[in-house]
């Protein structure tokens, strides 16, 4: 097991750290040995790969997209590799892959933003009118905002606002944000009466938080 560096300090015990790239770190008392920092990461190590494997994943799909052949892209929860294409119409297009025309190149991101953009409004206005048809909600409109960490948020007006990311995410997902702010119509706090609610047009509510708390970070270009 490859330690990338070892931090001899005035401490008194022992740390393992796997950074966002994957890289292990151990922090040590300044009397360690290397062997017993080796023996140390080789009784870890079943616990250092997984959050190695977890970190890598993570950091492959936070760093910034380059918009070459064969990179991932998300859309509903799934990863859809690009192909660079000749043509120019559309500049992007989703069936089993993205294609992405090369004249669309130089503005791929702001191209990819748009598709993002006009998908999020289309599906989410169309979860948000279900949910709402079926439980008697009344709200004004739904709006498509670039927002980074917030998924969605109620409008004193009944405006319904959600991040274009959001559409990145599995459906599910997209559900429970939706019903979240839906709710808010009636109950604006986040109190015992409000997630009642909540349970009831979504009892397994709470997977979702977990999914957006553990995946949040990947949904962006
Ligand atoms: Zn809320």
């Amino acid at each position: 097991m490859k330690i990338d560096q070892i931090i001899r300090t005035r401490r008194k015990t022992f740390a393992l750290i796997v950074q966002r790239d994957g890289s292990l770190v151990v922090r040590a008392p300044l009397r360690a040995s290397d062997k017993q920092i080796g023996d140390l990461v080789q009784e870890k190590e079943k616990w250092i790969i997984a959050k190695q494997e977890a970190a890598r994943r993570m950091y492959a799909n936070t760093r910034p997209k380059e918009f070459v052949n064969g990179e991932g892209f998300l859309y509903l929860g799934k990863s859809y590799k690009l192909a660079i294409v000749d043509g120019n119409q559309p500049a992007l297009s989703l069936s089993d892959q993205f294609y992405l025309t090369k004249s669309a190149l130089p503005h791929a991101e702001a191209v990819f933003k748009a598709w993002y953009k006009q998908r999020a409004k289309q599906i989410i206005s169309e979860r948000a009118a279900w949910y709402a048809a079926q439980n008697g909600f009344v709200y004004q409109r739904v709006n498509i905002t670039g927002a980074r960490t917030r998924w969605g948020s109620c409008g004193r007006r009944g405006t319904l606002n959600f991040t274009w990311r959001l559409i990145m995410a599995p459906l599910r997902v997209i559900d429970y944000v939706v019903i979240h702010e839906l709710a808010h119509l009636k109950q604006k706090n986040h109190s015992k009466v409000y997630w009642n609610e909540v349970k009831r047009l979504m009892p397994d509510y709470q997977q979702q938080i977990g999914w957006l708390k553990a995946n949040g970070d990947t949904l962006r270009l």
